[in-house]
């Protein structure tokens, strides 16, 4: 029986990174490194995503004055959800726990609090299939055993019940960062409505996408072996689009042999899989190249390209079974512009990215690390914690 291979390496590639990075991050965990350090100044925490949300969760915790500007009119960044498409949080953005549950108490950093967000994980053997010259081939396995799913919630519920009460009245809205000059003694930060705030430290966590668009103005500019790295990062694009049929037609996860290339990734999955519905959801997951051949397609067209390429695997019945579908593309969210860094990106990118500037100017979120994992919450999030641990130092 023929599997993906190609998919199983890439993921066995990112559980072997994700448990590489949970080992360097416990000698960073906040709780530990800052016992009887302090910051007496104040912070300006740039972006309310997950990286914005810890970062400013792990401030507080450290008694630590700040606040937080966020672009858009609400949290969540790439964690977006949708909650009227269907009767389960549709994850726009991120949607899989990759690696181990424990993330979720790692950021919430509080062993009193009780954690009762539900995750499931796949049963072993699900239904799979792979797709290539017009043969359909059964498998039951997942690229995805080591993956978990939010039950009936998301990543940004999560956020949104534990860490975003304690933080939500230090959050601006609609305030998106054009300037941080830190050549003075207090940092100066100017939002696009020319409120100017002054700060003692600013941690950076506006997607790396908006830095290579150079829609912040950094003064003096960053260091040049930094934007350097900024310049040539390889940033996937990425889009996804959740189908609704009327039965399920489809197994857990449809693969081609386009699945998982240096250039992309792009995956049919099951998006009901383990929620409590009767609804079929089907989710296409698509970065990089193959994100942008369905990008480059209008609306209409690009549910066409969808319903045609079901249809060619499950014999017409795509076209006959199908309700309704959403789009995100987040190469045309203003405050994304992109999917996130590349896996294919090398080692040493997000090392250079996560660098401090002046002592003054941290880095933190899904491209911004300092251990050889990026591009998911999970690494978001304990970048923001070795950011505010430096910040702290
Ligand atoms: C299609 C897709 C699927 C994904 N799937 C998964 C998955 O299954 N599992 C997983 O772990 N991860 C997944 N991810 C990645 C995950 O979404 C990111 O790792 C995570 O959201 C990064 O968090 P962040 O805080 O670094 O950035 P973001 O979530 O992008 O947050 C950054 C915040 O900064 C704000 N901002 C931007 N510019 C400015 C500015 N100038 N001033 C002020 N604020 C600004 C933005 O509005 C945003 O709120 C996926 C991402 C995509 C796009």
């Amino acid at each position: 029986m023929k599997t993906n291979r190609a998919i199983k390496q890439g993921i066995s590639r990112r559980s072997f990174i994700s448990a590489g990075a949970a080992a360097t991050w416990m000698l960073g965990q906040p709780g530990i490194a800052t016992a009887g350090r302090k910051c007496n100044g104040t912070v300006i925490v740039v972006g309310a995503g997950p990286a914005g949300m810890a970062a400013a969760h792990l401030l507080k915790q450290n008694g630590v004055d700040f606040q937080v500007l966020e672009a858009a009119p609400s949290v969540g960044g790439r964690i977006k959800h949708n909650l009227d498409f269907t009767d389960f949080p549709i994850p726009l953005g991120a949607e899989w726990v990759h690696g181990e549950p424990e993330i979720l108490e790692e950021i919430v950093n509080d062993p009193a609090v009780e954690i009762t967000t539900r995750l499931g994980s796949y049963e072993p053997g699900v239904k799979s299939a792979y797709f290539e010259d017009g043969v359909l081939e059964m498998y039951f396995d997942s690229a995805f055993q080591s993956d978990l799913k939010f039950i009936d919630s998301s990543w940004l519920q999560f956020f949104s019940r534990y860490i975003l009460p304690g933080i939500l009245d230090r959050i601006t809205y609609n305030s998106q960062v054009m300037a941080i000059d830190y050549s003075g003694e207090r940092i100066q930060v100017t939002d696009a409505a020319g409120t100017i705030r002054s700060a003692d430290k600013v941690v950076v966590t506006a997607p790396i996408k908006i830095l290579q668009r150079s829609d912040i103005d950094f003064i003096p500019a960053l260091p040049e072996s930094k934007t350097r790295v900024i310049e040539n990062a390889k940033i996937w694009s990425g889009l996804k689009v959740f189908l609704e049929f009327d039965h399920q037609f489809y197994p857990t996860f449809l693969s081609f042999s386009d699945s998982e290339t240096r250039d992309g990734q792009r995956l049919y999955y099951d998006a009901a899989y383990g929620q409590y519905t009767t609804k079929n959801i089907l989710g296409l997951f698509a970065v990089g190249m193959q994100a942008e051949r369905y990008q480059a397609l209008s609306d209409k067209d690009l549910l066409q390209q969808i319903l045609r390429e079901l249809d060619e695997v499950f014999d017409g019945v795509a076209t006959r079974s199908y309700l309704q579908h959403v789009v995100q593309n987040w190469n045309d969210d203003p405050y994304a512009g992109a999917a996130y860094l590349a896996d294919v990106e090398d080692l040493s990118t997000s090392r250079v990215l996560s660098k401090s500037v002046d002592e003054r100017v941290y880095f933190a979120g899904e491209a911004y690390t300092n251990f050889d994992d990026w591009g998911g919450v999970h690494a978001a999030t304990r970048s923001a914690a070795d950011a505010v641990n430096e910040l702290l130092s």
